[in-house]
């Protein structure tokens, strides 16, 4: 049975469509000093079925260490995904989305390196540098 739901967002000045495809309304946030760059806070991306999704329109990429890449949009300059480059998986930006599609925060990635000027509120799972890097790295020592 197929569980999965659709979702379609677009950036602030509409060129880009981004589509995919999820199976729970879960939300991730990672505190690395990357994504702080890239998005002037977390990136928060919306937890999607690996390959499902479509980018449509002007969106150019910008590739942000041997292992990853940080899609914008070419015109506005929305944060669109952050992307594994061995795998061509992509995460979507929850911003893209209304409501970012409905999630809930589930997990924040590089917990330790978030500034001590705010936190997100809830209950969920946090992991340190060390444990994000244990989770998603094992060969190339690092994931940002
Ligand atoms: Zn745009």
């Amino acid at each position: 049975m197929d569980t999965t739901e659709a979702i379609t967002g677009q950036c602030l000045c509409k060129a880009v469509s981004v589509r995919a495809k999820v199976e729970t309304r879960a939300l991730r946030a990672c505190h690395c000093d990357m994504c702080r760059k890239h998005t002037s806070g977390m990136f928060i991306s919306v937890a999607t079925v690996p390959g499902s999704v479509e980018v449509s329109g002007p969106a150019k990429s910008f590739r942000s260490s041997d292992w990853a890449e940080r899609g914008f949009c070419e015109i506005c300059g929305s944060t669109l995904w952050y992307g594994t480059v061995a795998d061509g998986v992509r995460h979507p930006a929850a911003g893209l989305f209304k409501n970012a599609a409905n999630g809930a925060m589930k997990i924040e990635f590089f917990a330790d390196e978030c500034p001590n000027g705010y936190a997100l509120a809830g209950e969920h799972q946090k992991l340190t540098t060390n444990e994000t890097i244990a989770l998603f790295a094992p060969e190339d020592g690092d994931t940002q």
